[in-house]
This record gives C-alpha cells, sequence and structure tokens, in this order.
C-alpha cells in the first residue's frame, strides 16, 4: 500500500486526508492518505522518507521549504519557488504546484477578471499572482510587511505595504493571509479593508471551511465572496493526478473528492 502525507503548521484543519482517501477508497487504488504535523520545515525531507511515502502535499508555512527540500522542480513550481505536491520518483523528490491552477479554476464563475489586488506576500500569493500575469491581469499586492515584496515588484505586481497604500478599483481581492486561519482577524486594519472591499466586485479566501473575519466583511457590504472551497479541490484534483500517475480518470478523482466535502 502506497502512502501520502500533507506537512503543514497548523495541519488540523486540512480536508486534504478526507479528499484523498476518498478517491482511494472509492477508485479501488491501495494507497492511504495522514497528515503529518511538521513546525520545522527543514525537516521535511528527512521525515518524507522516514514515512517512506510516495507523495506529499505542504501546507502553510513550508511550501518555500519544499521546493528547497525537492531533488527536481517541474512546470509551474519552477518559475515561482513555491512546491504544494511531492512525488517520491525513484527515491527522488519531484516538486510541483497545483495551488495556481486550483485557484483559477474557483475564479471561473466570477467570468472576466482584469484587475487584482491580492492580500499577503507568502507562497501562495507568489503562485497566484505569478499565474494571474501569465494571464494579462493587472495585480497589486498589499502585504503586512515590506520585505516579502521585492519578488513581486520583479514580476511587475504594483506592491504595497499597510503605510504606503494606493487605494484603485478591482474585480476581485484575495486574501491569501494565513489571517483568520487560526485566530478571528483581518489580513490588514479595517479602515484599508472597508475601502478595498468598497472598490471590488468580488472577493475570495484562500481559508477554506470557515467564514473568515475578511468574508464576514465582504458578505456585510453585499460583495460576492467565495471561501477557499474550490481552489481546495481544483489543486486537490491536480495533485491526485500527480499521485497515481494519471492511472485514474481526472472525472471521477473529482466527484469523489466533491463528495468528501459532504462529510
Ligand atoms: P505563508 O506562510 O507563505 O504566507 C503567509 C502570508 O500571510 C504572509 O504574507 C504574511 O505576511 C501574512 N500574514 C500572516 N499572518 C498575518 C496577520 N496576522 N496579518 C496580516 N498578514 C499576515 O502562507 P501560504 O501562502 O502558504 O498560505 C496562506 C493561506 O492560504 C493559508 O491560510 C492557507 O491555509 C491558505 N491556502 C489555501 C489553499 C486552498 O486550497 N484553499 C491552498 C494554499 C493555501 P508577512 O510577510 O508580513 O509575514
Amino acid at each position: 500500500m502506497k502512502l501520502f502525507a500533507i506537512f503543514g503548521d497548523p495541519v488540523a484543519h486540512s480536508r486534504s486526508p478526507l479528499m484523498h482517501n476518498s478517491v482511494f477508497k472509492h477508485l479501488n487504488y491501495d494507497a492511504c492518505y495522514t497528515r503529518v504535523h511538521l513546525p520545522d520545515g527543514s525537516k521535511l525531507k528527512e521525515t518524507f522518507f522516514a514515512l517512506n511515502l510516495s507523495g506529499a502535499n505542504i501546507t502553510v508555512p513550508h511550501k518555500e521549504a519544499a521546493y528547497e527540500a525537492c531533488d527536481e522542480v517541474r512546470g509551474f513550481a519552477k518559475k515561482v519557488g513555491v512546491v504544494n505536491t511531492i512525488v517520491n520518483e525513484n527515491g527522488r523528490l519531484i516538486g510541483y504546484n497545483t495551488d495556481a491552477d486550483g485557484f483559477m479554476f474557483a475564479i471561473k464563475e466570477f467570468g472576466a477578471i482584469k484587475n487584482i489586488l491580492v492580500l499577503g506576500a507568502g507562497g501562495t500569493a507568489k503562485a497566484l499572482c505569478a499565474r494571474f500575469m501569465e494571464d494579462g491581469i493587472k495585480v497589486s499586492v498589499l502585504n503586512r510587511s515590506q520585505e516579502r515584496l521585492a519578488y513581486f515588484r520583479e514580476l511587475g505586481c504594483e506592491c504595497f505595504s499597510w503605510d504606503d497604500f494606493k487605494i484603485s478599483k478591482y474585480d476581485l481581492v484575495v486574501n491569501t493571509t494565513s489571517a483568520g486561519l487560526k485566530e478571528e482577524i483581518l489580513p490588514c486594519p479595517s479602515d484599508l479593508l472597508e475601502k478595498i472591499l468598497d472598490n471590488s466586485s468580488f472577493a475570495a479566501d484562500a481559508i477554506y471551511g470557515k467564514m473568515t473575519p475578511f468574508l464576514k466583511l465582504a458578505k456585510s457590504k453585499n460583495i460576492t465572496f467565495k471561501d477557499g472551497a474550490d481552489m481546495l479541490l481544483g489543486q486537490g484534483v491536480l495533485a491526485n493526478e500527480l499521485f497515481v500517475n494519471y492511472e485514474l480518470k481526472t472525472e471521477e478523482i473529482k466527484l469523489h473528492m466533491s463528495k468528501s466535502f459532504e462529510l
């Protein structure tokens, strides 16, 4: 039996084990998926091999550490330096990023999006911004601190920290910070966020399974919003295809993953 896992800190909230196990169980694939609480990202590789894993997903805050841990990085992950999926290929760790395409799947229902404000500048923001830029979308980034903005400036995004933010009109504002995941806090000061939401058509949170303070504020302003559940589904389907080396049908993976959301 193959063993897969998700690494993160925190990781108890993760729905990935339910999603992947639902696929393995219903499609009779001989595998099991568990969660591993990993406070120290530099221990990722040794923990992966100690558990004899065939593959893994990586969540907050280790996606950049996962990039470093890989022997080879393929596709979009190589461009952004952020890995959320690892496959064990004959003892070599191969890294991929399925978050960005998962998110594009999630926002399809909002129609044409030309101008996005991204809150946060971590691993998820990097992947999403690079993907948005590829699609010719105008991207602005607002982060608590300046340090992580250099990457986004180079990418061609308009960058701000809380002190120097200048408001525009946005088709979509996305929360990619982890504010709201554990604590009931907003991703930026409330006066800024009020203005941002007053100038945005849609709001999306990468956090899933709860009404975050960010989404509650969007709702109170009658803005169409969604949480990160569809992004989770999108990235999960793509990761599962990599785990089973495309032996299962995409539509069936998607069906059984979606069903696990009802559990
Ligand atoms: P990282 O740790 O790489 O980045 C976190 C970002 O959040 C940084 O920009 C950090 O700012 C900011 N931040 C953290 N705490 C606060 C706070 N209290 N106030 C304001 N900003 C804050 O995380 P990831 O990019 O890996 O993940 C971010 C979120 O996205 C997580 O909640 C994760 O669960 C979610 N996610 C969901 C997915 C899905 O499938 N739905 C997929 C991927 C991620 P600073 O630079 O100042 O430290």
